[in-house]
Parts: C-alpha cells; sequence; structure tokens
C-alpha cells in the first residue's frame, strides 16, 4: 500500500516533499536574499518542514501548507533578518508559534543562545520537539504569556534581541519587548505592506527608512529595512528598534 511518503510532486501536502529538491528551493529562495545557505542547514530546515507538516494535521502551527511557499514564507522570511542580529549573544523569540523566525536564525548561528516563548502549550510542545529533533543547544521554549516574563525580574534586560513576527502592532510588540531588552539591546520586528499607517505614535524621520516611535516614556529609534519575499513579489520590512541615546 503506498504511503504518504511514496507521493510524489503535487500530492496532498505531506512530509515527502522535505526532500532534496526541497533543500535546493530553500537554497535558491535563500539565495534571493543574498544568504548563503549550506546544504548541512537545508537539511535541518527540511526536518523543522518535515515535522511542522506532521504536526499541523494535529495542531494549528500555520496556515500555510504548500512546502514551497512554508520555504519562502516561513523559512527565508525568518532567515531575511540574519544581517541586523549581531554576532552571539542572548536572543528571545517573541510569540514563536511553529518556531518561527527563532528556529532557522538559531540554525544559521548556532552560537546564539536563545529563548522561544509561546502563550500556547501545544505550539510550545511542538517547539520542544523540534529542539530536540534537530539537537539544537543552548535553545529553550518557554510557555509563558510575553506580559508575564515582561514583569519577572529575572528576565528583565536579559536579552540581546527580541525578535518577533506576526504577534501584534509595533507598539504592542515594543512595550512587551522593552522590559526584556538590554540596554543596548535591540528590538526586529516583522512586518508587511504598509504597516505605518496603523501605529499610534509614529514620528517618520528624513529618509522614509527611520523614524521614531514612544512607548510610553521611552522613544524608540527605529530603521526599517525593506526586502522582496522570494517565491513573489511581496514587500516586506524587518523594523530594528532600539532605545533612543540620551
Ligand atoms: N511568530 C510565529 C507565530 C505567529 S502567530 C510566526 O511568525 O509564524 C502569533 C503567536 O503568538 C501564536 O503562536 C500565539 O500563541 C502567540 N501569542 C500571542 N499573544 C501572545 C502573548 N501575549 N504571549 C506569548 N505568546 C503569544
Amino acid at each position: 500500500m503506498a504511503t504518504e511518503a511514496d507521493k510524489g510532486p503535487g500530492c496532498a501536502p505531506g512530509v515527502a516533499e522535505y526532500s532534496d529538491a526541497w533543500q535546493d528551493i530553500m537554497i535558491e529562495a535563500a539565495g534571493r536574499l543574498g544568504i548563503d545557505l549550506p546544504r548541512a542547514k537545508a537539511r535541518l530546515f527540511a526536518r523543522h518542514g518535515r515535522e511542522l507538516a506532521l504536526w499541523n494535521r494535529k495542531i494549528n502551527l500555520t496556515a500555510v501548507s504548500d512546502p514551497v511557499q512554508v520555504a519562502c514564507r516561513h523559512f527565508a522570511d525568518s532567515v531575511a533578518a540574519l544581517k541586523y542580529l549581531r554576532a552571539g549573544g542572548k536572543v528571545l523569540d517573541l510569540g514563536s508559534g511553529g518556531g518561527f523566525p527563532g528556529l532557522p536564525l538559531k540554525i544559521m548561528r548556532p552560537e546564539i543562545d536563545l529563548v522561544l516563548v509561546d502563550g500556547s502549550g501545544k505550539k510550545v510542545n511542538f517547539i520542544k520537539h523540534v529542539i530536540r529533533t534537530l539537537g539544537l543547544d543552548n535553545t529553550r521554549a518557554l510557555h509563558a504569556r510575553a506580559e508575564e516574563m515582561a514583569a519577572d525580574h529575572r528576565w528583565q534586560g536579559h536579552f540581546d534581541h527580541v525578535v518577533c513576527r506576526a504577534l501584534g502592532t509595533v507598539v504592542q510588540v515594543a512595550s512587551l519587548a522593552l522590559p526584556l531588552l538590554a540596554p543596548e539591546g535591540r528590538l526586529l520586528i516583522w512586518k508587511a505592506g504598509r504597516w505605518q499607517e496603523k501605529e499610534a505614535d509614529f514620528t517618520p524621520g528624513g529618509d522614509g527608512s527611520r523614524f521614531t516611535i514612544a512607548v510610553g516614556a521611552t522613544v524608540l529609534e527605529a530603521v526599517s529595512h525593506p526586502y522582496r519575499l522570494p517565491g513573489g513579489s511581496d514587500s516586506r520590512q524587518i523594523v530594528e528598534l532600539m532605545r533612543r541615546k540620551a
């Protein structure tokens, strides 16, 4: 009897597609963002993608089921921030869901010390499973709400970077992330489309890509780094925020 793994390309999304051919697509997608993805890392992405497809049958991890779209919309999009992530350090992925963007960034930069947090226990179980399956070290998944973490003195000021995709508005994410960031820490937020218009307290800077944003009493300086998602023409931005120097 044919199993899921025997089916060829074009079948219902499953696990067979996370093959060498998928890795080739992944390597090409990363290349379009100027990122050199070694085969060994593409293999780890494929393993993550395969587990995502398997677990997504039981728990809602992603609405994206086509493996090529998973390569572009999840993995390539996650690593698009690589050049804004300074070497080493402690990184928090806030509202990580199926492990994005945290796990692909960790695969690319094994030296980072990564914490992934999500308010959904099921999603955290998935992330823990992927961490074990991929054998990632210095990587922890926590089942908590971001608000609880931000109020916990053990985590306050702890992170050199907070990364966050699809959790809320820039101001909402910045209010949650700010207490968790070290004084010189940076927040990276993934955004699509004309997101600025939906934000309050947003002051554009001179060249359109720089602006300031007020979060309570704190003023953050921000730079928006635009890119195009591989496999389509969707325009995206990584918004990089840091406390304004006194
Ligand atoms: N970052 C992932 C998931 C985005 S969906 C991606 O880009 O694919 C948003 C995720 O944030 C969900 O998994 C949800 O459970 C989690 N979440 C929402 N509000 C949260 C909060 N206040 N604290 C922690 N996790 C939260």
